[in-house]
Order: structure tokens, then sequence, then C-alpha cells
């Protein structure tokens, strides 16, 4: 058996060698390594996949987050809704804006912010509600989007885990995530569905008056070369990372078919045991299982994960700590919020390897290891 991993992006980019050195001796040929023509078509191409007018490349998520809440014009004050069950970046860019995060309760079934919990943490402050796509299940964007409309609230999708994704309207409308808020954010991190080889980030908007502000403060704020009209920052992807981009963009749907169809062997093996929930998948959406996070029901959750590495099966805990519950949000009354849901979620859940390279063997390996657990 090949050994198991969290992410396989070695044998992932053994597959496709061949096609990303060339492009990558490409562009060292070319010696533009900032910005040009390979980062221009990129981002032309992930706009066009994305179903979005816009995708404005950057130096990796967090800053796309970030530069999403700049361009929107949040203010110090100001105030933000957000599950507080998610990666930190989500909460800690605001933060960093001195913009307060207001947590609310994600659902219990998808993982994701709770669209009921959203309009009683409305206060007059408040300008956006950023809901995560967590572990690559889409959150509510139909009620989301309703209620930010009624209340004229700005939505910035954390698409990080779920690019790829699709989302349909009841009206039967189908569009990508990271399309639907008027910023949707993005991250190439190696282990994300779509991962460079090194960081990256994008924003997409449809607005082209946005996609102007994001595009100038990604760019030290300038409008031209020595311009600055805003004050920005500097967060570029490279040309490289934009190559290799570039190439495994044509096979995302491949890449998410694959970690689909490794979920569906995980979901028919673990059918038979009320001590597991698999993953949810609402109908209207298409998860695409950045992770494959399960549940557990009358089970010690941290010996099974103890059990499974000591057993040669990585797993891991995403996360162990909500970011109410972080310390570097005592400032923002983080500690005082009461999100049991959030809470119980974090004792109960835990990932197991998912990725486009398992295989039959391995998965199966891995199910029995934790059958093995959960019946003894
Ligand atoms: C990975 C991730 C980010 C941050 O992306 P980086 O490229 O690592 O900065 C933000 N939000 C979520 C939900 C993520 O998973």
């Amino acid at each position: 058996m090949r050994p198991l991993q969290m992410v396989d992006t070695k044998t992932q980019y053994q597959k496709i060698k061949a096609e990303v050195d060339a492009a990558v001796i490409g562009v060292l040929e070319s010696s533009i390594f900032i910005g040009g023509k390979v980062v221009n078509d990129f981002a032309t191409n992930l706009a066009n996949y994305n179903g979005s007018k816009h995708c404005i490349p950057c130096a990796n998520g967090t800053d796309a987050l970030q530069i999403a809440m700049m361009a929107l014009g949040l203010q110090p004050g100001d105030e933000v809704i957000t599950p507080s069950f998610t990666y930190i970046a989500t909460v800690e860019v605001a933060a960093l804006l001195n913009i307060k995060p207001i947590f609310v309760e994600v659902d219990k079934q998808t993982f994701c912010i709770d669209p009921s919990a959203i309009e009683s943490a409305i206060t007059p402050k408040t300008k956006a509600i950023i809901p995560v796509h967590l572990y690559g299940h889409a959150a509510n964007m139909e009620q989301i989007m309703a209620i930010a409309t009624k209340h004229n609230l700005f939505v910035i999708e954390d698409n990080a885990q779920a690019i790829g994704s699709n989302y349909t309207f009841t009206n039967g409308t189908s569009k990508k995530t990271g399309s639907i808020g008027h910023i949707g954010c993005t991250s190439f991190y190696p282990s994300k569905n779509l991962g460079a080889f090194g960081d990256g980030g994008a924003m997409f908007t449809n607005d082209d008056e946005l996609a102007n502000k994001l595009r100038m403060i990604a760019s030290h704020g300038q409008s031209k070369r020595y311009y600055h009209d805003v004050v920005g920052c500097n967060s570029r992807l490279d040309a490289v990372q934009a190559a290799i981009l570039d190439i495994k963009l044509t096979h995302l749907d491949e890449y998410c078919n694959a970690r689909k169809n490794a979920a569906d062997f995980y979901d028919a093996a673990f059918a038979g045991t009320t001590k597991i929930t698999v993953p949810f998948r609402a109908s209207n959406q298409s998860h695409v299982f950045h992770q494959y996070t399960l549940q557990v029901n009358d089970v010690d959750r941290d010996a099974l994960s103890q059990y499974l590495t000591d057993n040669g099966v990585p797993n891991m805990i995403y996360y162990p700590v909500p970011a109410h519950r972080q310390k570097m949000f005592d400032a923002f009354g983080g500690n005082t919020y009461d999100l049991p849901i959030t809470d119980w979620l974090t004792e109960r859940v835990i990932s197991l390897p998912i990725h486009t390279e398992l295989d039959e063997e391995q998965q199966q390996f891995i199910v029995n290891k934790v059958l093995e657990f959960i019946n003894k």
C-alpha cells in the first residue's frame, strides 16, 4: 500500500509533471516573474471558470479577505458577522483592521454559518456577512443573500475550501461558490483543492468598480504607476505559481470528482454504524470535499484520533479551538460568547485523509481502522 497522507500533492504532481515543468521553465526563460501575460491569462481563465466577471489574484487567501474588507470600505469599529467554527484567517483579518468580528453559530449538519442566527446579530454597525464554505460544503447562500439584501449588507464569501463547487438557487439558477456574494475570496495554499506550489490567493467580483478597488489596494493603492490614491498593500501572485495553477485549473473538475468519489466510498463504508455521522450534502450544491469530516457519537474522539495515528492513519481535528475561544479575540470579547453547537462540534469532529490520489486499498485500510476502534 502506498503511504497514507492527509493530502498527496506529490503523486498529484507526478501525473502532470511534464506539463507543469514545461510551464515553469517557460516562466524562467521569459524572466517575467511578477505580473505579465501568464498571471493575466490565469486570472482570465479562473474568472471564466468561476462565472465571475473579474478575478484579481493576490498573495494568499488571508490577504484576499483583508483586501476585500478594505475595498468595501469597512472602518475600525464596524462589525462583520462570521462563524466561529472556521480557520482563523477569516476573522483574524477583521481584527487586524480593527473591525469587530461578531461570532454566530453554525449549522450542525453543514458546519457552515446558520442563517437563522444572523439577523439577531445585526446591529447598526454591521457592514458585512462572511460565510465560510467549510470543508467544501457551501453555506446557505440563498438565505444569506436574502438577509444581506434586506439589511443592506455586503457578503464576502470565504471560498478557500470550496473552489469548484456549484450552488443552485430555488429559481434554478446555478452559480459557482465565490461568485455569489459581493466579493469571493480563495486560497491556493498547496493543500487546497486548487493548490499552488507555494502561496497564492484570489478575489472574485462582478462589480467593475469593486474590481478596480481590489486591484488598486493589492498594488500599493496605485491607480497608475507611482500614483497612490488609497492606502493599500503589496499582495501579488507570482508568475511561476500562476503558470502552475493555470494547468491545475484544467484538472480542477476532475480533482473535485476524485474527492467526491473518495467521499462516496467512505460514506458507504460507514453507513452501517450510528456512531459515525458522515458529512451532510445539501442537494442544491456540489460538495467538493476539501475535507472529509466525521462527527462521532458516543465515541472518545481524542482516543480514536490517537488510535488512528498509532496505526498509521493520518487524521486531523479541524478545528480544535473555535475562533471565539482563541486568546487573540479576548480583546474583542470573544470569551463572552456562548456558542454551544460550535463547542460541541469542536469536540466531535475528526477529518480523515481525502485527496485526489486515494485508492481503494488505502481507503479500505483507513475504514477498517476506524471501525475497529469504534466497535471495540
Ligand atoms: C486556507 C484558508 C484561508 C487562508 O488562506 P491562506 O492562503 O493560507 O492565507 C482562509 N480561510 C479558510 C477557510 C481557509 O481554509
